[in-house]
């Protein structure tokens, strides 16, 4: 007899594709286990400094790649919890996209009109809310006086923020102590456990095999609390279903490593990686000038001087959104804030020899650092990241105790990928340097290559076996009962902020891997209402549940009722 212990359903990762899945299973009356690898912290121990052990070294993971370093969530709540908590929607474009394989990426079932009730549904439950002029910081404001100056036209963009609480203390990146970010921390999460789930922190799973009676186990390493190189002990549970949501740079090792034990994984799997396009552009504003233009002033006299006042992005300019432009030539904009100890990264100052990190020039940029205004753009990448062999533990080889590690990402940028980001570069520099507004300060890959803080498409959904690892129900192709809810999933870059469209894929997933649960014996139902009780989004995915429900399994039975809870 073994003692390994059971569960219905095993859920990897905490963020936004683990939370929603494991709240409505757990809703729905099944034993749900959650293993995060990173640590459990809530409101108060959230600091305000940067120092090692702090919140900030403690939850988040940094991992240099070969051409992008990827940057994302280590705790319970995952990328919630660092986040900027800007939640627009996806254009109708972007599912419609081609990318490299010269067809529709995203499967025919999954368009915006389709996902736009699940939309509904998440921005219900976290809430997402739209700011007015009124409510962004000067930061935004300017960026969006630059961008009208220049002709176009910026909007607050809807967030995830509960504006009356928050203090503008653009310490956010930390986690947020006053909990007006609307992390999952604070609904999917402890809904989940009311309803029984078990979170399980500084849990890492390495991999998964099968057991004689054909469910899954799922092995796992205990982590050290402060020195995460250290595991301190294993284990194994043993799952009917198997939610991997660990995060697009995490989840594809997990798989990878499982290979030996599972068989042949789908060939997408840690493939068609996409870093969202994403490129960041500092510029240095000129405060003369910015009283000049604009005749902006603050009550104590200064100009502008407030990049540190406010919160993550504010402000976004979506002109560049347009469906009729081809294809990589389609990119957002968003001033966004990073705090000093990034901006030191992102520093760099242009001499005849090229960029430079070093000289009186480097001094003299940070030396003005309440000045800058950094703009963040997504545009459209090739999906050309392809991670290499997994390393034996985890998704990288760590090299400090905490937060840093390296990965077996490789990314190149392609000519299309190249062209997208000089676009939107020139463009930036065309808004913020009008009339001598600012001085831009592009990216340039040549010193750290290029970054993402928002992973996707490295076990992506589709209708096409040989570029998709997922059906359009989130399972992974030849391995019932295993399916995949986070960035992973998505396709391709988004053009805009992905954690909306992540959480919304999980809510659509969710009937699918109810019906999977329920075919495999677990008692479970579907139907709950929002973890706070919302019911108003549920009417309109009522029926795309049921279809979803509906359609034959794997094994050819059809289930006709996916027993809703009322
Ligand atoms: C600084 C920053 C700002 C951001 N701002 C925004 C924003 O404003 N708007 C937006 O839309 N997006 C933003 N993002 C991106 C957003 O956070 C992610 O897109 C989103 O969190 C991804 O959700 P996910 O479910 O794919 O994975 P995650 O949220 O990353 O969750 C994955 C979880 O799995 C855990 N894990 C990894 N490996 C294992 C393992 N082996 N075993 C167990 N657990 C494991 C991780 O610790 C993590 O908690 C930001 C990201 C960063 C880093």
């Amino acid at each position: 007899m073994s003692s390994t212990e059971r569960t219905d359903v095993l859920v990897i990762g905490s963020g936004f594709g683990g939370a929603v899945t494991a709240y409505h299973l757990a809703a729905g009356g099944a034993k749900v286990v959650v293993l995060e690898r990173g640590p459990w912290l809530t409101g108060e121990e959230f600091d305000h400094d940067f120092k090692l052990g702090s919140s900030y070294t403690r939850v988040f993971d940094f991992v240099v790649g070969d051409g992008m370093s990827l940057l994302g969530g280590n705790c319970v709540g995952g990328g919630s919890v660092v986040y900027f908590a800007a939640m627009p929607r996806a254009p109708r474009f972007a599912f419609e996209r081609h990318g490299g394989i010269g067809r529709r990426m995203w499967p025919a079932a999954i368009s915006r009109d389709t996902l736009d009730p699940w939309y509904d549904r998440v921005s219900e439950a976290l809430p997402v809310t739209r700011q007015t002029w009124d409510d962004v910081s000067y930061a935004a404001g300017l960026f969006g006086a630059a961008c009208s100056h220049a002709g176009r036209t910026a909007n607050p963009v809807p967030v995830a923020i509960d504006t009356a609480l928050c203090t503008n203390c653009n310490w956010m990146m930390a986690g947020c102590r006053f909990d007006a970010k609307r992390s999952l921390l604070l609904n999917y999460l402890p809904a989940a456990v009311a309803h029984g789930a078990e979170i399980r922190p500084l849990h890492e799973v390495q991999r998964l095999s099968r057991t004689d009676d054909g469910d899954y186990r799922v092995h796992y390493d205990t982590i050290d609390a402060e020195d995460y190189r250290i595991s301190t002990g294993s284990g194994t549970i043993d799952a009917r279903i198997v939610v991997l949501a660990a995060g697009a740079g995490a989840t594809p090792m997990i798989l990878q490593r499982s290979e030996a034990t599972l068989g042949p994984m789908p060939h997408a799997v840690g493939r068609y990686f996409s870093g969202n396009g994403e490129r960041l552009n500092t510029a240095v504003v000129d405060e003369e000038r910015a009283h000049e233009l604009f005749g902006l002033s603050r009550p104590d006299g200064r100009v502008y001087a407030a990049n540190q006042i406010g919160r993550g992005p504010a402000v976004a300019s979506w002109d560049d959104l347009d469906g009729t432009k081809p294809e990589y030539s389609r990119f957002s904009l968003e001033q966004l804030y990073f705090p000093p100890g990034l901006g030191t990264i992102l520093a760099q100052t242009p001499d005849p020899t090229g960029a430079t990190w070093f000289g009186p020039r480097k001094k003299e940029l940070l030396r003005r650092w309440p000045s800058w205004l950094t703009i963040f753009a997504m545009t459209e990448d090739d999906n050309e990241g392809v991670f290499g062999p997994p390393p034996p533990t985890g998704n990288a080889y760590r090299i400090s105790q905490q937060m840093l590690g390296r990965g077996t990402l490789s990314y190149r940028p392609t000519a299309n990928t190249l062209r997208g980001w000089a676009a939107s570069d020139a463009e930036i520099k065309r808004i913020m340097e009008r009339d001598g507004l600012s001085t831009v300060l592009p990216w340039t890959n040549d010193v750290v290559g290029a970054y993402t803080v928002h992973p996707l498409a490295s076990c992506r959904l589709g209708d096409d076996p040989a570029t998709s690892a997922l059906d359009d129900r989130h399972e992974l192709r030849g391995h019932p009962g295993v399916f995949v809810t986070d960035g992973s999933a998505v396709p391709g870059a988004l053009t805009v902020n992905p954690a909306l469209t992540i959480a919304a894929l999980a809510e659509r997933a969710v009937p699918g891997i109810v019906r999977a649960a329920r075919e495999r014996g677990v008692a479970v139902t579907y139907g709950a209402p929002g973890p706070g009780g919302e019911t108003s989004g549920r009417a309109a995915t009522a029926r795309a549940a049921a279809t979803l429900f509906e359609r034959p399994g794997h094994d050819g039975r059809v289930i006709t009722s996916p027993g809703e809870t009322g």
